[in-house]
């Protein structure tokens, strides 16, 4: 069955969408892009992602091409169209298409493409049950990390390092400390204390992220926001990642080091319930 997606103002079956080969996102990866998560056919979080999206745009000198209500309506509208229960909603906007220049175009409108996928029992994911494992990699991306834009070849590269050593995901290292996972914010415990890097241009700053420390404050469970390195994370006491599809996952490996007993942690796994349950409670 096709799905539905949405093009610049129309909602087409997938085979009809399309986008022009000069569109600057295909060209120079000149665009930004969010992943909201749909439990039960609501939204987890979306006002965290419109925040997002505006900032990254305007980072980036780009105008929002769509009202907050307008972005609601896409997204609710494609969670009908699709009957998506439980899944993701991808938003992407580029520049637009343009003649090939390295300057950005005057008058370009943007590409605005949004498409569902569906992930039944998205939040039943048996990998929170075992963790995952991750291997280190250098971390060689470039300097603006904050902005969340469409250029993912290398966190792509850093997950098929991590397949090929036979682990789940990669966690980048850069002047000897994580910065974050490929794909997700990087954490560890010890001692009960959370510690997460802290905010600036060499993360994205993540909606889970922002969220899950609320949770653990509100709980009263200690968090420092600063760097940490491959070896404190291989002596930490458990480790765990976020991510608005992964919510919140425990990493039982690093580089081939087993965490604690090689089994889930208690505060990832309580920080896991505490976010399902919070973020269902306020999904739209
Ligand atoms: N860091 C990177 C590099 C990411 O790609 C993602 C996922 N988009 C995250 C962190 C997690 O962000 P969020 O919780 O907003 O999905």
């Amino acid at each position: 069955m096709s799905r539905t997606v949405y093009v610049n103002g129309d909602y087409l079956p997938e085979e009809e969408a399309k986008v022009s080969v000069f569109d600057r996102g295909f060209l120079m990866a000149d665009g930004v892009y969010e992943v909201t998560s749909v439990l039960d056919g609501k939204l987890i979080d979306f006002d965290g992602h419109l925040k997002r999206l505006a900032r990254s745009l305007n980072e980036l000198e780009m105008k929002n091409p769509l009202s907050d209500d307008e972005w609601l309506t896409i997204h609710r509208e494609l969670v009908t169209r699709n009957d998506l229960v439980d899944g993701m909603i991808y938003l992407q906007v580029t520049r637009g298409a343009a003649d090939r220049d390295f300057l950005f175009p005057v008058d370009a409108e943007p590409t605005v493409v949004l498409f569902t996928q569906s992930k039944p029992g998205l939040a039943q994911n048996p990998a929170a049950k075992t963790g995952i494992k991750v291997i280190s990699i250098p971390d060689i991306r470039w300097g603006r990390r904050d902005i969340k834009t469409v250029q993912l070849l290398y966190p792509s590269m850093g997950k098929m390092m991590a397949k090929k050593a036979g682990a789940d995901d990669a966690w980048l290292v850069e002047d000897g400390k994580v910065t974050e996972g490929t794909s997700n914010n990087a954490y560890i415990v010890k001692g009960g204390k959370i510690i997460t890097r802290h905010l600036g241009n060499e993360i994205l700053h993540g909606i889970t992220r922002a969220a899950v420390l609320r949770f653990a404050r509100e709980a009263q469970m200690e968090v420092e926001e600063r760097a940490f390195t491959v070896e404190e994370a291989k002596e930490a006491d458990e480790a765990f990642i976020t991510s608005a599809s992964a919510f919140v996952m425990p990493v039982v490996g690093i580089d081939g080091v087993a965490l604690g007993d090689g089994t889930p942690g208690p505060v990832a796994t309580r920080l896991r319930e505490l976010y399902l349950d919070e973020m269902r409670k306020a999904a739209i």
